[in-house]
C-alpha cells in the first residue's frame, strides 16, 4: 500500500467524525445553557436572580476556590491539551479493532452468510453490541481499580478530590487517563468484531456516526455532569444511568460508600453485580479518600504530589509488598 493510499483510507475512515466535531462546536453552547438553567431551577430561586447569584449557584467559591479543584483544573487543561479528541478517536479505534478482528476471523474460518440485511437493523445491532460491551468493560476496569491494589495506586488520585466540579472528571492520573481508559475500547472492539463475524457483517458508516455522537454525549453530558457539586437525582432511573448523585456518592469518604457505584455510563451494571448504592433520603457525606489523607495531609494537594505520589506509593507497594491503603 502506498503512503497516499494509506492516507486516503485513514481520511475515509475518519471522515464521518468531522461532522460530529462541528456538531459538538454548536452543541457546547447549548450544553452550557442547559446546565445554567438546571442550576437556576435547582436553586429554586432562593436568592434574588442576579448575575452574581447565578454565578455563585453554578460556581460556588467553596468548590472552585480550593486547592483540590485547582489541581483538577490544571491537570484537566494538561490532559485536554494532550488529547482532546481522545474520546472520539478511542471510540473510533475500538470500531477499527472490531472491523479488523471481524475480517481476521472471517479470513481464518471463512466468511459467514449475512444474518441481517437491513441497514438500520445492522446499525442498531452494531451500535448496541459495541456500546454495551465498552460500557460493561469500563465498569469492570473501574471496579478492579478499586479492588486491585496496584491499580488503586493509579486510580486513588481521582478519589483524593475534596471538592467536585466538572473539572474533577479530568482528575485522573495521566497513566490512568491514557492507559486504563483504552482497555474498554480494545476489549469491547474485539468482542464486537466476533459479533460482526457471527452475523456476517461489516461496520456500517451509520454505526461510526452513532457511536462517536454517543461517546461525546456520554463523556461530556453524563460524565462531566456527574462531577458537579449538586446531588442531582434521576429518580428510579438512577438504577439504569449514572446520575450526578450516584457518582457524587462514589467520591464519598465514608467507608460504607467505598467501591460503590462504579458505573461509567450505565448504573445497570452496578445493579446487576451488587455494587449499586442508592443514597437514602437526607443522607450526606464528605468527599475525599479517608480521614488520614484529608486537608493538609492530602498527598495530592499539589500538582507535584498528584503526579509523583502514585509512583512513590506504587514503588513502596511493589518493593515491600505493603498492603494498599484502600
Ligand atoms: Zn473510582
Ligand atoms: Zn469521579
Amino acid at each position: 500500500m502506498t503512503l497516499q493510499a494509506l492516507w486516503e483510507s485513514i481520511v475515509a475512515f475518519y471522515e464521518p467524525t468531522l461532522e460530529i466535531f462541528s456538531l459538538w462546536a454548536f452543541g457546547l453552547p447549548l450544553f452550557v445553557t442547559v446546565l445554567a438553567v438546571m442550576f437556576i431551577v435547582a436553586q429554586k430561586f432562593e436568592t434574588p436572580l442576579t448575575l452574581r447569584s447565578l454565578k455563585q449557584a453554578a460556581f460556588p467559591t467553596d468548590q472552585y476556590d480550593h486547592a483540590s479543584s485547582r489541581v483538577d483544573m490544571w491537570n484537566g487543561i494538561i490532559l485536554l491539551a494532550l488529547g482532546f479528541p481522545l474520546v472520539g478517536i478511542m471510540a473510533i479505534n475500538g470500531l477499527a479493532i472490531a472491523d479488523n478482528v471481524g475480517a481476521y476471523v472471517s479470513a481464518e474460518y471463512g466468511a459467514r452468510a449475512p444474518l441481517i440485511t437491513s441497514t438500520w437493523a445492522l446499525v442498531a445491532v452494531q451500535f448496541l453490541v459495541y456500546f454495551l460491551s465498552v460500557d460493561f468493560v469500563g465498569y469492570w476496569v473501574h471496579r478492579w481499580c478499586h479492588t486491585t491494589p496496584i491499580l488503586w495506586h493509579l486510580h486513588k488520585p481521582h478519589h483524593t478530590a475534596e471538592t467536585l466540579t466538572p473539572w474533577t472528571l479530568f482528575r485522573q492520573h495521566p497513566i490512568e487517563f491514557f492507559g486504563l481508559n483504552i482497555i474498554p475500547a480494545v476489549v469491547g472492539g474485539a468482542f464486537t468484531g466476533l459479533v460482526l463475524y457471527a452475523t456476517g457483517s461489516q461496520i456500517q458508516p451509520g454505526t461510526i456516526a452513532a457511536i462517536t455522537t454517543t461517546a461525546y454525549i456520554a463523556f461530556f453530558v453524563i460524565d462531566v455532569f456527574s462531577h458537579v457539586h449538586m446531588p442531582i437525582s434521576y429518580g428510579w432511573m438512577n438504577r439504569i444511568v449514572l446520575a450526578p448523585v450516584m457518582h457524587n456518592l462514589h467520591h464519598s469518604m465514608e467507608p460504607h460508600h467505598w467501591d460503590k457505584n462504579n458505573a461509567v455510563i450505565l448504573t445497570l451494571w452496578d445493579w446487576m453485580f451488587g455494587t449499586l448504592y442508592l443514597p437514602k433520603k437526607g443522607e450526606t457525606w464528605r468527599w475525599g479518600c479517608n480521614d488520614e489523607e484529608y486537608g493538609d495531609n492530602n498527598p495530592h494537594r499539589t500538582l507535584r504530589g498528584f503526579y509523583f505520589d502514585p509512583f512513590k506509593t506504587l514503588w513502596r507497594h511493589v518493593k515491600e509488598g505493603e498492603s494498599s491503603n484502600l
